[in-house]
């Protein structure tokens, strides 16, 4: 068996030097307990928040011990009546290819329904956290015009794909790339994309949305916010998903310089955490599930093949280096 630690806490951005890869024994499962053998594994954003020792809505990961995360792996011993070898099981058990869990560490995952990478990802947190995000924390009503950040991601694809299907105006993302642009409007039916790092971003969105936009659903901060807060219509929403580009500064940058913008436009802006809403799970699923087997829902995944390339997978998450869901395949 082989698992990735923390070796040392990041300064900045973090290098392979960060994490230690380790052959062990293949855990043996208590009675009660399931020997699981992890297939494919998700790196996410919000890993590199718990790689610092600060309080967080997640503990930080110990130096010296396995880093964790989402992974679906298949059952290969059990003492247990619900589960039997070759069943496939999604948990939090992730950066190792083998794990022991009780059962109320996992849940169920039908492969025939859909891809297991799938529940990783469109049908996964990053799924909910696009849906609760737009529905609930962005309030978004048909006639809105949205902007969406770190478009071409997990996130910020089905965020744009979902407000294009329930009646946007007018869907507007970014990305970091001129094929990431591309896919999101030849691929994805935006209305218009751009790439953030071919000007001022207020500048490109002023260009994408004349009439100003209605909802921003945050995955990047920064300037982004505060071009999103520029090109805001009166009673606007913003959802406040993520702020990537500030997940690496060794010191907190200045805020949107031009917060005022809220009290003259009256806009609200709202934090959200996907932890919040397993309640809307089953809704979530129910609606989506169909979509994305009819292809109505479009999704991307990068694959990287390998346990000890999950570190590249993650630094490779971080400089964008995937489209759509960052993957493991162990
Ligand atoms: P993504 O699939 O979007 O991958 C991250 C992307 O961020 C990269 O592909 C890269 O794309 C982009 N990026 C990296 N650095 C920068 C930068 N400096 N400026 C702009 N974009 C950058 O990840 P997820 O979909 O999993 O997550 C998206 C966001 O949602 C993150 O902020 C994450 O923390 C947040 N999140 C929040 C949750 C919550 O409960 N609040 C739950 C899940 C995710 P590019 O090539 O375009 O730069």
């Amino acid at each position: 068996a082989t698992e990735i630690r923390l070796a040392a806490r990041p300064h900045g951005v973090p290098t392979p030097e960060n994490f230690d890869i380790v052959d062990t024994d293949v855990p043996v499962p208590g009675p009660g307990q399931l020997l699981v053998r992890n297939l494919v594994m998700s790196v996410d954003p919000a890993m590199r928040g718990r790689m610092n020792d600060v309080k967080s809505y997640a503990p930080p990961f110990a130096v010296g011990e396995p880093m964790h995360g989402g992974v679906v792996g298949e059952v290969v011993e059990s003492a247990v009546d619900e589960f039997a070898p070759g069943d496939h099981v999604l948990h939090n058990l992730g950066w190792r290819t083998h794990a022991v869990l009780d059962t109320n560490q996992v849940a169920k995952v039908d492969g025939s329904v859909a891809p297991l990478s799938a529940y990783l990802g469109v049908l996964g947190m990053p799924g909910l956290t696009a849906y609760t995000g737009l529905l609930v924390s962005a309030e978004f009503k048909a006639g809105d015009t949205v902007f969406v950040s770190g478009a071409a991601g997990a996130v910020g694809s089905l965020v744009g794909q979902l407000a294009r299907l329930k009646g946007a105006k007018r869907v507007i993302g970014s990305a970091g790339s001129a094929e990431k642009v591309r896919h999101l409007t030849e691929d994805l039916g935006f209305d218009a994309a751009f790439d953030y790092k071919d000007g001022p971003v207020a500048d490109q969105l002023a260009a994408a949305a004349p009439e100003g936009i209605d909802v921003y659903f945050d995955n990047v901060g920064g300037e982004h916010l505060e071009a999103a807060i520029a090109s805001m219509n009166l009673h606007g929403r913003i959802a406040l998903c993520g702020m990537i580009s500030l997940y690496n500064a060794a010191e907190p940058p200045p805020g949107p310089r031009n917060l005022l913008q809220l009290v003259v436009k009256r806009i609200t802006m709202r934090g959200m955490l996907v932890s919040d809403q397993w309640g809307m799970r089953e809704q979530f699923l129910t609606e989506l599930a169909p979509l994305v087997a009819s292809g109505e829902i479009k999704y991307s995944e990068t694959f990287v093949d390998g346990i000890r390339n999950a570190p590249d997978a993650f630094l490779g998450l971080l400089s964008g280096a995937n489209t759509g869901k960052m993957l493991v395949r162990l």
